[in-house]
């Protein structure tokens, strides 16, 4: 079932969304070669506790960590492991927060030391696919329109769009009805109504679009073994234009302080 929002409501998973995104930021202050991705995850732990929060991926389904930590190939769901980042790696890190009854969800994927231009613009490109899917996300629109911008977007640069894992709604669950596909046709399905809060979260792979599950059981990663990026924001559907509840702005602020001491 479908279930819109109160303002109210609302103000709690923004307030949750936020967590996440100040979380991810003192990550990322952490993010370059010789760090482990579990080191990473303990920070998250440690400062969304320290907040009032618990997290909300640990224990989902069995998912034993605070992140999901993802590297190069690995798509989503990655397992925060004790291997070192090298230069020149990619992290997708994805954080679920529980605070006020509410959840939120946001990702974003980091560049470990000096990566390639290449991969630059795949994360690039994945950060506007995701710009795209939000401003098409209006009342009186529909959920295809969403998957449609982002797809439109990924596959214009060649990249490939990844079909078996989707965004999705949010609020007291961390995954509600509707799915939202990073693909699909323009006008198609449920129509979009205000108060409706999704995750928009676009997978977009280097190669082509096709994954497989690795042998944990968790981990997603690329068949074709060519990096993948993952961004994710949580937005409510308004008239007109999307609000954004989550934030980047605290990663990128700390990004580009790191940027300029290089
Ligand atoms: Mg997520
Ligand atoms: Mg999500």
């Amino acid at each position: 079932m479908v279930y819109l929002k109160t303002e109210e409501e609302i103000d709690l998973i923004r307030e949750s969304s936020l967590l996440v995104g100040k979380t991810l930021a003192e990550v990322a202050k952490l993010v370059e070669p010789g760090v482990t991705p579990l080191e990473l995850d303990q920070v998250a732990e440690t400062y969304i506790k320290d907040h009032g929060g618990v997290p909300g991926f640990k224990g989902y389904n069995g998912f034993p960590n605070t992140l999901c930590t993802s590297v190069n190939k690995q798509v989503v769901h990655g397992i925060p492991s004790n291997k070192p980042l090298q230069n020149g790696d990619i992290i997708s890190i994805d954080c679920g927060v529980l605070l006020n009854e509410f959840f939120g969800d946001v990702a974003y994927t980091f560049e470990v030391g000096d990566v390639s231009d290449e991969i630059k613009a795949l994360l690039s490109v994945t950060k506007e696919s995701l710009q795209d899917g939000i401003d098409a996300a209006v009342a009186g629109n529909r959920i295809g329109d969403i998957g449609f911008a982002v797809q439109q977007k990924a596959e214009k640069h060649g990249y490939g769009v990844v079909r078996e894992l989707v965004g999705h709604g949010l609020g007291k669950n961390l995954h509600e009805s509707p799915e939202v596909p990073n693909y699909g046709k323009r006008g198609s399905g449920m129509k979009l109504k205000e108060g409706l809060v999704l995750a928009i979260e676009p997978m977009i792979n280097l190669g082509k679009r096709n994954v497989k599950q690795d042998q944990d059981g968790w981990t997603i990663v690329t068949a074709d073994g060519l990096p993948s990026a993952h961004f994710e924001h949580d937005i409510v559907v308004r008239k007109g234009k999307a609000e954004v509840l989550s934030t980047h702005k605290w990663i990128e602020e700390v990004l580009n302080k790191k940027e300029k001491v290089k």
